[in-house]
């Protein structure tokens, strides 16, 4: 269930104060990975969140959202798609820039990666301010896609990430 699902994620996060830099508290979502039941469970609980039929395809951000996105994928017989920084897709891609706090971060993906119409989920590790996740809802509908699920781990509900991308949907297995 739902706090159940948060009590989980909440008790397999590692604060790291100070990383990237002074300030920051950096989620470490690692030892979740780690754990193959507890990392099972949390993505089975993304998938009936959903439900199995709701999309066709699962999108990842780089690069924690690739662990998650792979494993719903392989669950339920859907394909991934990256999306990923600057510079790193060998093919035609689609560019988005958003603003950081100093200077300005950049997200790709393949002008061909989806099909006209399909339904796809996106899933990263960590929802902050929603830049990132904005930038990527973005490039998914450029590239034909229709976005029908946005699933964080983690939510930091401080930094307003889901006002951002209202009136989309954000689900978050745990917000702080
Ligand atoms: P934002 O664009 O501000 O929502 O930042 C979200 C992206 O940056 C995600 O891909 C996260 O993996 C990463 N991120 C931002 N802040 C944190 C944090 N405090 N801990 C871990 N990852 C973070």
């Amino acid at each position: 269930s739902g706090p159940e699902t948060a009590r989980l994620v909440a008790s397999r996060v590692l604060d790291v104060p100070d990383f990237p830099k002074p300030g920051v508290v950096f989620k470490d979502l690692m030892p979740l990975f780690a754990d193959g039941a507890v990392f099972r469970e949390v993505v089975d609980g993304i998938i009936a969140h959903h439900g199995r039929e709701s999309f066709d395809t699962v999108v990842g951000i780089e690069a924690r959202g690739f662990v998650i996105a792979a494993a719903i994928a392989y669950a339920t017989g859907v394909g991934v798609v990256p999306v990923r920084k600057a510079g790193k897709l060998p093919r035609a891609a689609y560019s988005a820039s958003y603003a950081l706090e100093y200077g300005e971060a950049t997200l790709e993906v393949h002008q061909d990666a989806f099909t006209a119409g399909h339904r796809v989920l996106v899933v990263d590790d960590v929802l902050a301010t929603g830049g990132t996740a904005e930038a990527t809802m973005d490039l998914v509908e450029r590239a034909g896609g229709t976005v029908s699920g946005f699933t964080v781990l983690m939510e930091l509900g401080f930094l307003g990430g889901r006002e951002r991308l209202a009136p989309r949907p954000v689900h978050a297995l745990l917000t702080v």
